[in-house]
């Protein structure tokens, strides 16, 4: 997964902005390689957001309407584990959906500590390795 420096900024800062988990979409490039263009935050509106999130759907159809009309696509989605690992939960094997990326940003008292990724195969995350770009990539000018 190719992910731009600004993009790991803006989810630290988002996973900084409150004690319960923080959730939000990533859409661009799923082919040949995985390569981030917009990081877009939700609103958690799980009942219990300090051990679940669960994304509001208006964001996500936004999201997915945007990402089209680009070229795109939703390529995976992240949350935050306040107090936590930055490795999924049973809870989020179980919910990822296949094939998109499952990001975790682990939070220790408020601080961002670290980020992980991971895809969805056979049912189980499997590690996605993270690269980090110093600008925007020129996803439609690759000839
Ligand atoms: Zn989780």
């Amino acid at each position: 997964m190719l992910l731009a420096r600004h993009q790991l900024d803006m989810l630290f800062a988002h996973a900084a902005t409150g004690s319960t988990e923080v959730c939000g979409i990533l859409t661009g490039r799923a082919w040949p390689g995985v390569v981030v263009e917009s990081v877009i935050a939700a609103r958690n509106v799980h009942p219990q957001p300090q051990r679940h999130f669960l994304l509001d759907a208006a964001t996500l159809l936004q999201a997915d309407h945007a990402a089209r009309v680009r070229g795109h696509t939703i390529i995976g989605f992240y949350h935050s584990h306040p107090n936590g690992l930055a490795l999924p939960s049973a809870l989020d094997h179980r919910e990822a959906w296949p094939q998109l990326l499952t990001v975790i940003i682990a939070v220790e008292q408020g601080r961002p500590r670290c980020l992980s990724a991971w895809r969805c195969a056979d049912t189980m995350l499997q590690p996605e390795p993270i690269e980090i770009h110093a600008g925007v990539m020129p996803l439609a000018a690759e000839a």
